[in-house]
């Protein structure tokens, strides 16, 4: 009996970890999100004058063939649907770039949070940063342009030590293009 009440524990246990664990596996789409994967992305002057151009246009491309939902076309005008794409500096250390979800909230553009649904995104690289990392053109796109893209599509951070260029800042290995565990997130997310 005794030993029947343990291997019931024992299973208990192992379902509790077992879902604990696919939770936290699950848990690099956010919650909200822009409504589609269809992204218009408009560059600010800063991204010329930092000449950024080529590293952002990497970045975006970087999400394309993947899913038929998914593209991010340049766009020369903004809207409040497009995201918008800057490059500056930050006192911050090792911040080398940023995603902000907006939305428009009873008359007022607002930031919002990543569980909640947005209207566009300010897609941010840090160039002082970026400089003070030494980090060169092709790290540039996969750490910051086509990582933060990633972010702007509804891709959260991946779970740790998953191969991904989508890691947290604490991790270690970073890929670039999107691995297969990238793309098939972009898939579960919007879509063959
Ligand atoms: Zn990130």
């Amino acid at each position: 009996m005794k030993i029947r009440i343990t291997l019931v524990m024992v299973m208990f246990l192992s379902l509790l970890t077992i879902s604990t664990f696919s939770k936290t596996a699950n848990a690099d789409l956010y919650v909200g999100g822009p409504n589609t994967g269809q992204r218009a992305a408009w560059y600010s002057n800063s991204v010329t004058s930092y000449g950024y151009n080529s590293l952002f246009n990497q970045g975006r491309a970087s999400w394309d063939n993947i899913s038929s939902k998914v593209k991010v076309l340049y766009t020369p005008s903004t809207s409040t649907t497009s995201d918008r794409y800057y490059v500056g500096t930050t006192p911050t250390a090792n911040v080398l770039g940023i995603m902000l979800p907006f939305r428009n909230v009873s008359g007022t553009v607002r930031q919002v949070f990543t569980t909640e649904p947005w209207q566009f995104a300010s897609v941010s690289a840090y160039h002082n940063e970026i400089q003070s990392w030494g980090l060169s053109d092709p790290q540039i796109v996969s750490m910051v342009t086509a990582h933060e893209i990633g972010h702007s599509l509804g891709l959260d951070h991946s779970p740790h030590q998953i191969y991904s260029m989508m890691i947290g800042p604490s991790e270690q290995l970073y890929a670039y293009p999107p691995t297969d565990y990238d793309k098939s997130e972009l898939r579960r997310k919007w879509g063959n």
